[in-house]
Parts: structure tokens; sequence; C-alpha cells
């Protein structure tokens, strides 16, 4: 009787061992057990530079850990007002360990790292108080996504739009094809990227609270036009989180 009982569980009990047997979870970066799919082993968490605190409180530019700067330090460039977005999160600092989880998850079909790399992204948003009507993965023009065949925000945006239980907006906004800024500065970027966006429905943009996923933000070009475009819409708000940020001095 017990057994009849409890069959769906002891069944999805053994069928989720006998799944552990046949594929062990394993570290997305290094292959080692780890006791959760997709999670990563100590090793390959503690190789990142997650951002903790102190940080801007407004776009979470990390400062020194041994400052204190009081209960919300904010960077000479959002003091200034010069903050591409209202709020902005991420999760690490671009260096090595990060370019290393983000090349293969982007060029190379390593989407099982969008787990710990979405993860990561919603421990940063702990900290600031957001309740977004939208989640919306920074667009890829369909050339891209075509040869790429998946739009890498995506993957990180739908367990982020899953845990704030809004949805997901693949299509309000267009972006046009340009060429590659890989190599470009600031200015270079900031010019390639001006008028890429069209807002294609403005209906779902207008008095909505936008956040924004991507997986990098380099100098923050693409948040600011996407900011500019979502405005001109008439969004009343416009966040954005990223796994990494490239950290320069300020
Ligand atoms: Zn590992
Ligand atoms: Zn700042």
């Amino acid at each position: 009787m017990y057994v009849v009982r409890n069959f769906p569980r002891i069944f999805g009990s053994i069928a989720q061992h006998s799944v552990e047997f046949l594929f062990p979870s394993s570290c997305p970066l290094c292959g080692a057990r780890v006791s959760t799919h997709g999670e990563l082993c100590a090793d390959c968490w503690t190789a990142f530079n997650w951002i903790g605190n102190p940080k801007c409180c407004r776009c979470g530019y990390p400062f020194p850990a041994n400052l204190d700067l009081g209960p919300a330090p904010i960077c000479p460039r959002c003091a200034a007002g010069e903050c591409v977005l209202d709020l902005i999160r991420a999760a690490c600092t671009y260096d090595d360990a990060a370019r290393d989880a983000v090349l293969p998850f982007k060029h190379a079909g390593r989407v099982i790292n969008a787990n710990f790399m979405s993860r990561a992204m919603m421990w940063a948003l702990r900290d600031i108080n957001i309740s977004p009507d939208i989640v919306m993965p920074v667009p890829l023009a369909w050339r891209r996504l075509f040869h790429r065949g998946y739009n890498q925000a995506t993957l990180l945006a739908r367990p982020i739009a899953h845990a704030f239980g809004v949805p997901m907006d693949l299509t309000s906004v267009h972006r046009k094809y340009r060429p590659n800024m890989g190599h470009k500065n600031a200015t270079q970027r900031a010019e390639n990227i001006h008028g890429v966006f069209d807002v294609i429905n403005p209906d779902k943009i207008r008095g909505r609270k936008i956040l924004l996923v991507d997986d990098v933000m380099t100098t923050g070009a693409t948040f600011s036009e996407l900011h500019r475009v979502l405005t001109n819409a008439g969004a009343s708000a416009v966040y954005g989180v990223v796994f990494c940020r490239v950290v320069r001095a300020l």
C-alpha cells in the first residue's frame, strides 16, 4: 500500500537518480562533479571577480573593497548625471574567467552556461528594489540571429523574467544589422550604435518599466541607445543587468 500510495514520488526519485547516474551533473566550465546541474564547482566559482560592496548605487561600478563610502556610494559619472540607464547591475567584472565563460556561450553553443550566469545576475539584482513590467533581452539583428542560431541575451533573460513573474519582450524593438564593434573605442561604439534600434511596438513600451538583459557591458553605448529609444517611446524606467562589465578607471 505504501508503495502504491507513494509510487509517483518513488518513481520520480528513481528516475532522477537514474538520470544523474547516466548523466552526472558536472561543472559547465571544467567538468568537475557538482551537486546541481548547471552550477559551477567551487574552484571555478572563486575564479570570478564577483561584484559585491562597495559599488555605485546607480550603475554598480565596483569600488575598492577597503573603502568605506557609506550606504549609497555614487561614482563620478553617475554623480554628473551620466548613468546610461536608471539602474545597472553586473554580476562580475570582465576578466579572463568571465571571458572564458562568455565567449563559448556566445559563439560556440555553450548554452548551458546560461544557468549559472542568469543566477549570478539575479544575485546582482538582490540589493535594488525594482519591479519591472517587462524583461527585454538586448535585441540581436536578424542576420546575426540567423548565423548564431540564438540570442544569448534571450537565454539569460528567460529565467530572470520567470523569477520576476513578468513577460519577456522579444518583439517590440527591432535591431538593424551593423558590422562588429569589437575593437572600437567609446566614441566609435556610440556612433556605430546610434539609430540601430527601432521601437516597432510602442504600445507595449509606453508607461512600462523595462529591465534590459545582456551578457556583457563594455562602454554602455548599447544600453544608452536603448534607453534613448525606449524613453522616446514612453518607457517610465529602463534598468539593465549584465553578467559582466568592463571596469575602467574612472
Ligand atoms: Zn569547475
Ligand atoms: Zn555609477
